[in-house]
């Protein structure tokens, strides 16, 4: 009988190695065989740790599980799926689960995240088989019409980016993963290295293939231990069975993979300043051009994706562009994993085709808030995306139609807030997010931010009617403020800051001492 808990950090975090430890002492008590496998997370994460066990029928969940609560799963004959109150029936039935189109998460999981075997018995490697049959010109033309797009934030076209390091002369070039994820609310990076790392390296080395060149790193943030460890673990794993390393699967192509650690500044999760920082230099954003694909790593053409990205290849590779394609609407084609975080009931990760409405996200899969009370606003992409109003809640998520709304889709995370949030706080707290992580290139983001923070203290300070007239004058002083460090800033971090706290302003002008916005 093969009994599933979770390794994923999340898991981790609620206990599941103690609930293993426990299901082991259990089992070796009563003289039951079991094998146990540490799976990755399935994504909900209200039911963590959630223990799966295999039966006829398939995998049957209980959950949360704690230690003190396994020598009444085997009373209730768990092994055979029996009935308890932490019972959760077919883990694939569950709605949260089933109600999802999971493409680049199809076995986070389901598989063992360091069994290259279960990777492989799982359509594992087919991308990277076909791939390797193909003309390297051929690949970048799948992932082109694949219409992949960056899901690290800039969205921009992936097979363009690689169709530039194709075609750029060079002896050496590298594949380099964002795997920084520092947004707000944000882990399916996390989930991807930690629950299903092959399919990643399997993603860079078809991105080698695809671009001529024999080196990769992924660059991850040290907050990721876990991530870290498993990574350069499956990296081994690939290294001796002959998926990575030279004459890969004796096809005669080279690809290396190396994992380097950053050190815990946001902004190196901005392309550029990710650069200078695996270089060994300080994480500055560097001015383009040249663009990474012409002048990357070491002064060589590159390709910088983010995980998800990434991840979303082998997928293109093992089914077809067309299949790909299919997925989503208009220019956002494909799937977004998306992450439910902040006051919100069932967090967790959610991978649905593009065109899914936040209030369908929110509610229909995060079943509102956590606290019980009005949902208020929500921040997605991140903490230089916009706070969106409830107004906004019937927007599908498509890059297009969240910037029509001035919104960003960014990564796909989401932070909930209730009624109970002040926007003016939240406001200054974007500003003083860029105090803390910018870089000091440029003035309208270093100097710009302190001000802003300032000016919002003064605007909260006038919040009373007798000082209406400093009130406006402050707001004015702080539109202006935005609108320099908007058109001023030389990468996102300056340039989206003003994006949160002109969207407080504008959305929520009551929090900021004003008379409430008329409605409609
Ligand atoms: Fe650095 Fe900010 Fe300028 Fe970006 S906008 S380069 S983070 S100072």
């Amino acid at each position: 009988i093969t009994v599933y808990v979770p390794r994923d950090s999340t898991a981790l975090a609620l206990g599941a190695n103690d609930v293993t430890a426990a299901i082991v002492a259990e089992a070796a008590r009563r003289g039951q065989e079991i094998t146990l496998v540490r799976n990755g997370s399935r994504g909900m994460f209200w039911l963590e740790p959630l223990v799966e066990v295999a039966t006829a029928a398939g995998r049957v969940g209980y959950g949360p599980v704690e230690p003190d609560d396994v020598a009444g799963l085997f009373d209730a004959d768990f092994l055979a799926g029996g009935q308890h109150r932490l019972a959760l029936g077919l883990v694939d039935e569950i709605p949260y689960l089933k109600n999802q189109e999971r493409l680049t998460f199809a076995r986070v999981g389901i598989t063992d995240p360091l069994s290259l075997d279960d990777y492989l018995a799982h359509e594992g490697y087919l991308g990277l088989q076909n791939a390797l049959a193909m003309q390297s010109a051929d690949i970048v033309q799948a992932v082109l019409d694949s219409g992949l797009r960056g899901r690290g934030g800039a969205a921009f076209p992936t097979g363009i980016k690689w169709k530039t390091v194709l075609g750029a002369q060079a002896a050496q070039k590298y594949i380099v993963c964002n795997a920084d994820e520092g947004d707000s609310g944000t882990f399916s990076d996390r989930m991807v290295m930690e629950d299903d790392p092959f399919v990643l390296i399997e993603g860079m080395t078809i991105a080698g293939l695809a671009v001529n060149a024999d080196y990769g790193y992924i660059y991850v943030r040290s907050e990721y231990p876990h991530a870290i460890a498993v990574l350069n673990e499956a990296i081994a794993i690939a290294n001796a069975r002959g998926f990575l390393g030279r004459n890969i699967l004796g096809f005669g192509k080279d690809f290396q993979l190396e994992v380097r650690k950053g050190a815990g500044a946001y902004v190196c999760g901005e392309e550029t300043a990710l650069l200078e920082s695996l270089e060994g230099k300080r994480g500055v954003v560097r001015a383009k051009p040249p663009l990474p694909a012409i002048e990357g790593l070491f002064g060589k053409p590159t390709v910088i994706n983010n995980v998800i990205t990434l991840a979303s290849v082998p997928i293109v590779l093992a089914r077809g562009a067309a299949f790909y394609k299919n997925f989503g609407q208009g220019r956002s084609m494909g799937t977004l994993p998306m992450q439910l975080a902040g006051n919100i009931k069932y967090g967790g990760l959610v991978e649905k085709a593009f065109g899914v409405t936040l209030r369908e996200l929110l509610f229909d899969f995060g079943g509102g808030t956590e606290s019980g009370r009005a949902m208020r606003a929500v921040q997605v992409g991140g903490p230089l995306g916009p706070y969106l109003p409830p107004s906004l809640f019937d927007t599908p998520l498509d890059y297009e139609a969240f910037a029509a709304v001035g919104g960003t889709v960014g990564h796909g995370g989401m932070v909930v807030f209730d009624d109970s949030v002040d926007m003016a706080q939240q406001a200054r707290y974007s500003m003083e997010f860029c105090v803390t992580e910018s870089c000091g290139k440029c003035t309208p983001c270093r100097i710009g931010s302190t001000r802003g923070v300032e000016v919002i203290d003064k605007i909260i300070a006038n919040a009373n009617p007798e000082n209406q007239g400093q009130r406006q004058q402050q707001i004015h002083l702080l539109r202006d403020l935005c609108d320099t460090m908007v058109n001023g800033s030389l990468c996102a971090m300056g340039s989206m800051t003003p994006l949160p706290v002109l969207s407080a302003l504008n959305h929520f002008p009551e929090d900021f001492g004003a008379p409430p916005a008329i409605a409609g």
